[in-house]
């Protein structure tokens, strides 16, 4: 049977790194994308390597068109027709109340989280065939809200699930399954973006598992939602965040 063939965004470090490791130690190969940290993204690169795959990683910013086309392109000229996306690359802004919100954060977050998904979907959408999967990475504020945090965060998080819930009924005719993992909080660099790097610490005691959730634990549902165990799972939204 040949390898599946995965392009994962935003895989140069926490959660989408993890997944990179995780989906290399389970056979596929992988189109890693990388925003800015190309030694980063190299690096992932390399271990996946190690664990016997054949690994790319390409610079894109998933908030261009013209960059994600030329990341689909690549990853097909160089590993075959993809199987997988892994929507991940993702954003947030300094926290704090709706009423501080500075437009230009919005809009940011919005081009990445939203757009940035809805683009590379589209470009899976065309080419993508039988079999294929597509697992977008939401969060657990798509239902929490993010009250005096991120709320535009949060919304486009609840975006992103309706893209699955869509997307599934879409694409299921043509054999293409579509889910989403909607972590809770977990310990990644994504907390210093909104200023509070030590937000993992503090929510743990909100938590019903009483902690903050680690990267390998969302790689774990990604990969099972990608494999074959998961072939009559589709259109879900599977949290994995403590019991939140
Ligand atoms: P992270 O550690 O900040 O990593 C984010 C990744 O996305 C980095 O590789 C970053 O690359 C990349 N990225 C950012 N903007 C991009 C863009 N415009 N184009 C391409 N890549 C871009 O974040 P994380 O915690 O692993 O988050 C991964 C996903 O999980 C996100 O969708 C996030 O919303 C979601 N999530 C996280 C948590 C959490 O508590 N950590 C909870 C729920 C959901 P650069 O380093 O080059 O910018």
């Amino acid at each position: 049977m040949s390898r599946p063939v995965t392009l994962v965004t935003g895989g140069s470090r926490g959660i989408g790194a993890a997944i990179c490791e995780r989906l290399a130690a389970d056979g596929h190969d992988l189109a890693i994308g990388y925003r800015r940290d190309a030694e980063a993204a190299e690096e992932v690169a390399r271990q996946a390597r190690a664990a016997g795959a054949t690994a790319l990683a390409i610079q894109l910013d998933t908030a261009e068109e013209a960059q994600v086309e030329r990341f689909f392109d690549l990853a097909a000229e160089r590993l075959g027709p993809a199987t997988g996306l892994v929507n991940n690359a993702g954003v947030t802004s300094a926290r704090g109340p709706l009423a501080d919100l500075r437009t230009e954060d919005l809009r940011k977050v919005v081009d990445v989280n939203l757009v940035g998904y809805f683009l590379c979907a589209r470009r899976a959408a065309r080419d993508f065939g039988r079999g294929a999967v597509i697992v977008n990475i939401s969060s657990g504020a798509a239902t929490l809200g993010s009250p005096g945090e991120y709320i535009h965060y949060a919304a486009t998080k609840a975006a992103t699930d309706t893209l699955t819930i869509g997307l599934a009924k879409e694409l299921g005719p043509a054999g293409i399954r579509v889910n989403a993992v909607s972590p809770g909080t977990i310990e990644t660099e994504i907390h210093e973006l909104s200023g509070e790097p030590g937000r993992p610490a503090r929510v743990a005691p909100m938590v019903p598992l009483r902690r903050a959730g680690r990267p390998e634990e969302i790689a774990g549902a990604v990969a099972w939602l990608l494999s074959p165990d998961a072939s009559y799972t589709s259109g879900a939204i599977l949290r994995v965040a403590g019991g939140m």
